[in-house]
């Protein structure tokens, strides 16, 4: 089997490039480990930046993100009995929108499948080939058989357990991490939301989140032990622990419901360097992984997605190689800055051990992001999501001829 382009990962960020890849009209494959049924039931990020919702808009995978998605002008921060709203579209102009990965997941193999895209579900990628020749190969397994796939590229959006990241010899790739000490107990509930906004609060029992997929399924996470049992909670301790850490003095309360799913997701940050190797292209969790705090993982696999179509329309299309070539610096600023605020804002939400010292400092942070209208600003510019580097960084005509007609 032959294309031009080999997509390892049928997450967002695979099936997001072979989309846009196909309005340039390059070819792609996808090959994907897990079956369609599991890709479009698992729950993960839900949080869209507005960069994402406009690129997924423009690019003709976003009306039922539109009519579905709910849009959030503001976040709260609630912190020693006080919560404070961050109006983000106040302050940036910007929004989010939430609307469940799975959702953008099942637009998008939808809509390559409609267009007679290829994606070959419960095809597992066992080995890369020759990722410093002109013709890579991907070694693959499907229905028990070995087949191989031959391209001009290689991307690796096989997420952060992948074969992907291992293929670059280690000498080539430096990998920076770390490990949080903590993890998130993540809920889905049958019921009501119980805010309007998103509320991130920092209690002394530790942090917690209310978050919402759909008028009717709320996403609840409290911060927990990363080697915890999930099923060792039953509902009535986790909505026990949820009330401590939320309920405020003025009878306000999370709404209950009957928990269809739980789990703990650990906490890490993690970067490697470069996100490519001759002819392999990392993008999304592969090349990096920030802890949800700041809901930036799905929304930086778009980012890399993003650069990666048009370094490829730009070697397609005009012949050109410089976008190829800066794939990775120009991804690793934004990824860096990501990386960043999504430690900034585990660091500021999150109790760790019994440091009373520390606990003031969270609680002196907040209050100034709360009343400093600056230090909102910032907060919000990056939650909203910076501006792509690629924009600013190439003069206007150079933007024209690298951005795909399509978005
Ligand atoms: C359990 C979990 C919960 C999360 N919750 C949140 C959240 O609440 N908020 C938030 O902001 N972010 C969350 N994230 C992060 C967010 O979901 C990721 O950043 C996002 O999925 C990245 O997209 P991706 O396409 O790069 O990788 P992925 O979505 O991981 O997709 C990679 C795909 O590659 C496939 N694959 C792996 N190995 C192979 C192989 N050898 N051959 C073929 N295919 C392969 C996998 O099956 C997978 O479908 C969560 C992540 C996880 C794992």
């Amino acid at each position: 089997m032959r294309t031009q382009v080999g997509i390892v990962g049928g997450g967002p960020a695979g099936l997001l490039l072979s989309h846009l890849l196909h309005l340039q009209g390059i070819e792609s494959v996808v090959l994907e480990l897990r079956s369609r049924k599991t890709l479009e039931t698992e729950i993960r990020a839900g949080v869209l930046e507005q960069g994402t919702t406009d690129l997924l808009v423009k690019s003709g995978v976003g009306e039922r993100m539109w009519r579905e998605g709910a849009v959030h002008h503001g976040i709260n921060l609630q912190f020693s009995g006080r919560r404070e709203r961050i109006d983000l579209s106040g302050l940036t102009g910007r929004a989010i929108t939430l609307y469940g990965q799975h959702e953008v997941v099942k637009d998008l193999i939808r809509t390559r499948l409609d267009a007679g895209g290829r994606i070959l579900f419960e095809a597992g990628a066992t080995g890369l080939h020759d990722l410093d020749s002109r013709e890579p190969r991907i070694r693959f397994q499907k229905d028990g058989e070995e087949h191989e796939l031959r391209c001009d590229f290689v991307v690796g959006a096989d997420g952060f357990h992948g074969v992907s990241r291992p293929s670059i010899p280690p000498q080539a790739r430096t990998e920076y991490e770390r490990k949080y000490p903590f993890g998130w107990f993540g809920i889905l509930v049958e019921a009501p939301p119980s805010t309007n906004e998103l509320i991130y609060a920092n209690h002394e029992r530790g942090f917690s989140l209310v978050s919402t997929r759909s008028p009717e399924i709320q996403r609840m996470y409290f911060q927990c032990d990363p080697d915890d049992d999930a099923e060792a909670w039953s509902d009535d301790r986790i909505w026990e622990e949820l009330h401590a850490r939320l309920d405020t003095r003025d009878g306000w309360t999370v709404t209950e419901g009957k928990i269809i799913q739980k789990g703990i997701v650990a906490m890490r940050s993690f970067v490697v360097e470069p996100m490519r190797y001759g002819r392999l292209f990392l993008a999304g969790d592969s090349a990096h992984i920030v802890p949800p705090t700041g809901a930036k993982g799905m929304n930086l696999a778009v980012a890399d997605i993003q650069v990666l179509c048009r370094a490829l329309a730009g070697f397609y299309l005009y012949n050109r190689t410089d976008l190829l070539e800066r794939y990775s610096e120009i991804c690793l600023r934004r990824v860096w800055k990501a990386s960043r605020f999504s430690w900034w804002m585990t660091s500021m939400l999150h109790r760790f051990g019994d440091d009373p010292f520390q606990h003031r400092l969270q609680i002196a942070e907040l209050d100034y992001v709360t009343s400093s209208r600056a230090a909102a600003t910032s907060l919000a510019e990056n939650y909203t999501g910076l501006p792509m580097e690629l924009d600013s960084e190439l003069p206007a005509r150079e933007r024209e001829q690298t951005a795909p007609s399509a978005f």
